[in-house]
């Protein structure tokens, strides 16, 4: 199975025509309440892509955390530690969009901020036997780096998503095997502005000198560029008529784990990824655009 161990969030999404200044209302054009946080995207779209998965997480106990639970479980993701802390509030991202196409986000972290070392304790034993630990850094880094030690000593591979970007331990780089990032990640923690293949490759192998055994830094339609112990590749991105790319990077990671967890070459799961997150930014939202495996059968994926 893969274990995640990330954030959960509602994201209350409302359209507007233009953004408020201080002091000033403007009228919503509409709203929704749809599932998000990096950490349940990633375990739901591992899910989607027919892998078994356990979330490690914290939410509220509030309905916005009986709401997220419930959408893991109806996609199969094991969410017994996915506990409810009575002391705050589930994770909420309030995202505004104008017409424009700009988005305000402000994020509240609420029971996300609460996951701590001991919690992650109570999944060592899942840990231990996992095919893959995937991790973000939405939640505190001492629960990621406890996560991580956890892993490395029990040998199974850490992917780590390192959005958004924060400074790392100099040992935590050492224990990563799958660094997957896009390009302002990139451009954070690199010594360069990653806009483009050749300077996703320079930041890649910079990154790659810290510890990872194979970094991945997204592009957007730009495609991927990976960076391992062969060179550099670039992968382009499929042809598509992107509607909405909440969620792309989540897509892309859950699909290159599930097809890595089931003895895929690197080759073939980055083709899924690739495939799977295509197919997301047509649609929109962040859980609700995560394509099923099977609605990728027409392409040429194994
Ligand atoms: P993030 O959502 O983390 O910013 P990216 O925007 O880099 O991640 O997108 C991740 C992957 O999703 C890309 O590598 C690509 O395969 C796919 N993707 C994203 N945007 C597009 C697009 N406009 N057209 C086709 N594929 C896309």
């Amino acid at each position: 199975s893969i274990v995640v161990v990330g954030s959960l969030n509602m994201d209350l999404v409302m359209r507007m025509s233009r953004a408020p200044i201080g002091g000033e209302t403007v009228p919503g054009l509409d709203f929704a309440m749809l599932p998000g946080g990096k950490g349940a995207n990633q375990a739901v779209a591992c899910a989607r892509m027919g892998a078994n998965v356990i979330m490690v997480g914290r939410v509220g106990i509030d309905p916005n955390g009986d709401v997220l639970k419930a959408g893991l479980a109806a996609d199969g993701v094991d969410a017994r530690e996915v506990k409810g802390l009575a002391s705050t509030h589930t994770g909420v991202a309030s995202i505004w969009v104008e017409d424009d196409g700009q988005n305000r986000i402000v994020l509240a972290p609420g029971a996300n901020g609460l996951l701590d070392p001991a919690s992650v304790a109570r999944a060592n034993t899942m840990i231990d036997m996992a095919g893959m630990l995937i991790l973000q850094l939405e939640v505190p880094i001492p629960a990621v780096q406890a996560a991580i030690d956890r892993a490395f000593a029990a040998h199974v591979p850490v992917l780590l998503n390192p959005a958004p970007a924060a400074p790392l331990p100099d040992e935590m780089w050492k224990k990563i095997d799958i660094l997957v990032l896009n390009e302002s990640e990139a451009t954070a923690y690199a010594s360069l502005d990653v806009v483009d293949p050749n300077s996703a490759a320079e930041a890649g192998a910079q990154l790659r000198a810290r510890g990872p055994d194979r970094v991945l830094v997204t592009l957007g339609a730009q495609g991927v560029v990976v960076v391992d112990g062969g060179g550099a590749r670039h992968f382009p991105a499929k042809k598509v008529k992107a509607v909405d790319t909440t969620a792309a990077g989540d897509t892309f990671i859950g699909a290159l784990a599930a097809a890595l967890c089931e003895g895929q070459s690197l080759d073939d799961a980055v083709a899924l990824g690739q495939a799977a997150s295509a197919l997301c930014v047509t649609r929109r939202g962040a859980q609700t655009s995560i394509p099923y495996r099977r609605q990728l059968a027409t392409t040429a994926v194994s």
